[in-house]
Formats: C-alpha cells, sequence, structure tokens
C-alpha cells in the first residue's frame, strides 16, 4: 500500500499527459511555453481570483510574495509554528522575524486569539516593525480567514495565504488561494496538485502585485529580460511541468470528491474510537493528509507498520524547536497546543485513488489495535 500513490493516476490519465509532455518536446519553448500562460489562465479561472502567476516551487512563491509586499530586514511577520519549515524559511530569507504562534488544537491552523496577542505585543515593542501574517492552510483546510482579516485590517498588516496543502478547498464559495493579498500554492508531487518535479503559483486580484511579481521571477525584468528594474529570482514554472498541470487540474474537481468521500468515510468508521480531524461548517478541506491526534501515536504507527500500512508524521518539530531558529530575537512563547499537536498527530494514507480492501485493512488495522 502506497502512502499517497500517483501511479494510479498516472494510469488514468496517462495518454493525456503523454500527449500533452509530446507536444512540449515538439514545440521546444521549454521557458515559458504556450502551456505555462494556458495553466495561468486556467489557475486564475479555477480560483476565481484576477491573476495566476506560476513559479518554480511553493518555497519561492512565499518568498516572491513577500519580496512583492516589501517584506525586509526589520519588520516582524506571523506565521504558524505548527507548519512546514518554507511557511518560516520564506520569512528569514528576505530579512525579515518570524513571529511564531500558536496554533487551534482542532483546525490544526493558526489561532486568531494568539495571533491577536503576539500582534499587539510587537506593536507595543517598537524594536520590530509588524509587517504580514501569513496564514497556512494546514493538512488541506483553509485557515480561519474572517478572523484574520479583521485583525490584519485593525493593526494594518498584509495577508499571504499559504496554500500549499490547502489548494482544492473552500470556504463557502470562496476557494483557497484567493484569500489575502497573495496566495501561494505548490505543486510538488504529493501535494493536493501536484506535476512531476517541482512548481508553485501565486495568486491576487491586485494588478500592482501581478505585475511586481511577474518582474520578480524572471530577475527583476521591465520592459524586457535585458531591462532589470530591480533585484528579483530566477524562478519560472518548466512548460512540461505546465503541461503535465493541465491535464491534472482537469480531473482535480473529481479527485477533491473522491478525498472528501474517503475522508468522511475514516471518519465514520474512526470517530468513536479516534480523535478525528473536524471540518467547521461551510469549509471544504483539500485533505492534504487525514490526521488523527492521539496521545498514544507511537503505538498506533508500530502497530501499522508491522501489518504493512503506511502512515506519517506532520510535524515533529514545531518552527520554534527548530535548530535554524534558534538564534531569533524575539521571544517565542505560549505555543504549547503546538507542542501538543507535534507530539500527538499522525497522518494516515490519504489519495483520490485509494481503493476499498486497503481501506478496510487500514480500518481493521486499527480497529484491532
Ligand atoms: C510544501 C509546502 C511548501 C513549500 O512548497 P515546495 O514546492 O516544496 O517548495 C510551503 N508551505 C507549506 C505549508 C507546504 O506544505
Amino acid at each position: 500500500m502506497q502512502y499517497i500513490d500517483l501511479a494510479s493516476q498516472y494510469k488514468i490519465l496517462r495518454e493525456r499527459i503523454d500527449q500533452r509532455i509530446s507536444e512540449v518536446l515538439t514545440h521546444g519553448q521549454y521557458i515559458m511555453g504556450p502551456e505555462v500562460t494556458e495553466l495561468e489562465q486556467q489557475l486564475s479561472k479555477f480560483v476565481n481570483v484576477k491573476h495566476a502567476i506560476t513559479c518554480a516551487n511553493g518555497t519561492d512563491a512565499l518568498v516572491l510574495a513577500l519580496m512583492a509586499l516589501n517584506v525586509k530586514q526589520g519588520d516582524a511577520v506571523f506565521c504558524p509554528t505548527f507548519t512546514f519549515f518554507a511557511t518560516a524559511e520564506a520569512i528569514a530569507f528576505v530579512g525579515a522575524t518570524p513571529v511564531f504562534v500558536d496554533s487551534d488544537s482542532h483546525s490544526f491552523s493558526i489561532c486568531p486569539v494568539d495571533l491577536e496577542e503576539k500582534v499587539k505585543t510587537i506593536k507595543t515593542s517598537e524594536k520590530l516593525n509588524a509587517k504580514a501574517i501569513v496564514a497556512v492552510d494546514l493538512f488541506g483546510l483553509p485557515a480561519d480567514y474572517e478572523a484574520i482579516t479583521k485583525i490584519a485590517n485593525e493593526f494594518d498588516l498584509k495577508v499571504v495565504e499559504d496554500a500549499a496543502q490547502g489548494f482544492g478547498g473552500q470556504i463557502g464559495d470562496k476557494k483557497a488561494g484567493s484569500f489575502g493579498d497573495i496566495a501561494t500554492t505548490s505543486f510538488f508531487p504529493a501535494k493536493p496538485l501536484g506535476c512531476y518535479g517541482d512548481g508553485g503559483a501565486l495568486f491576487t486580484n491586485s494588478d500592482e502585485y501581478a505585475d511586481k511579481l511577474r518582474s520578480l521571477r524572471v530577475h527583476g525584468k521591465g520592459a524586457d529580460k535585458y531591462d532589470n528594474i530591480r533585484i528579483g529570482m530566477n524562478s519560472r514554472l518548466d512548460t512540461i511541468q505546465a503541461a503535465v498541470l493541465l491535464e491534472k487540474l482537469a480531473v482535480f474537481p473529481q479527485e477533491i470528491i473522491n478525498r472528501n468521500n474517503l475522508a468522511k468515510k475514516y471518519n465514520q468508521a474512526l470517530s468513536k474510537k479516534f480523535n478525528t480531524p473536524q471540518v467547521p461548517e461551510n469549509y471544504l478541506s483539500s485533505w492534504a493528509q487525514y490526521t488523527l491526534v492521539e496521545q498514544s501515536r507511537d503505538t498506533i504507527i508500530a502497530h501499522l507498520k508491522a501489518n504493512n500500512i503506511p502512515s506519517m508524521v506532520y510535524y515533529r518539530t514545531c518552527m520554534h524547536q527548530q535548530s535554524a531558529f534558534r538564534d531569533i530575537k524575539v521571544s517565542q512563547y505560549n505555543l504549547y497546543r503546538s507542542e501538543q499537536l507535534s507530539q500527538r498527530v499522525v497522518s494516515l494514507p490519504m489519495h483520490p485513488y485509494l481503493d476499498e480492501s486497503d481501506f478496510i485493512k487500514i480500518i481493521d488495522t486499527l480497529e484491532a489495535l
């Protein structure tokens, strides 16, 4: 059994993906070819935002977003401590200071109460300039953008949505990727929408940010590639990856339905015995991960492993505990719920093509525990 089964998906899409890749090999426009433009149009339509700008990966997407918002040294950027490293890394990479915020034990996302508390602390200390919030749609569930936006407006902060895991999710009829001033995603193969290598994208309704992002991803280009008006990066999505993504995006809505059906089945079978994930009313998760929160996590993992069932721990180490962040000058405190999550979470196999026999095996194995 695979934790994420990409081979099953390829088997279904093989002809169409091979055809698309072959077309790229024929026209030979490997950098910024017509598939990149086509994908950006499809992505902006899917998310329902004015601009979708592709780039090389989800980490670059975060860095580009922060650069477009002019985040720099001396700025404080608030982000959850319970997340993938790239969220906080991007903040430090542009020279700003990540201020770590605790997470809600049920949604796994940044806790608005602790966020407000930490923003107030930074605002009154005067050492750092409170500049932005990077919220993360952890495990596929969009963060609480209503509460986050309220805090951002009150304290004059920009909001970045890290939808690397949440792409495909929704709040009401608003899609993940449409929240905040700029949203980012990743097309790393294991993400809900993945390509066959690295890839990423940014989303915004602002013409100004979109222009800046299109310049920043190609060495800060001006009117053309050899007219450079700012310091940027080299961060483009390969045309071949865009070709793959066009075919995967076409079946993505059905895959989100499949993932939600599987999550529902998991919840029905497991919620009596385990702490199963809950989706707030009006929210739709893309189920990047299906995650239990259990004190006996290590026993569960060992038992699954003994029965050849893969499971994963995302994430064992909070950002404030990472040695890369040991020198951060502002104090990082009150992160207990995140620390507890990092000790208790375990994720089960989750992908759109998990078959019934595997599902039954997982349930039977967990019930025998
Ligand atoms: C995967 C991920 C990223 C980084 O994406 P890459 O494409 O691997 O660079 C950023 N943030 C979160 C929350 C992620 O899960």
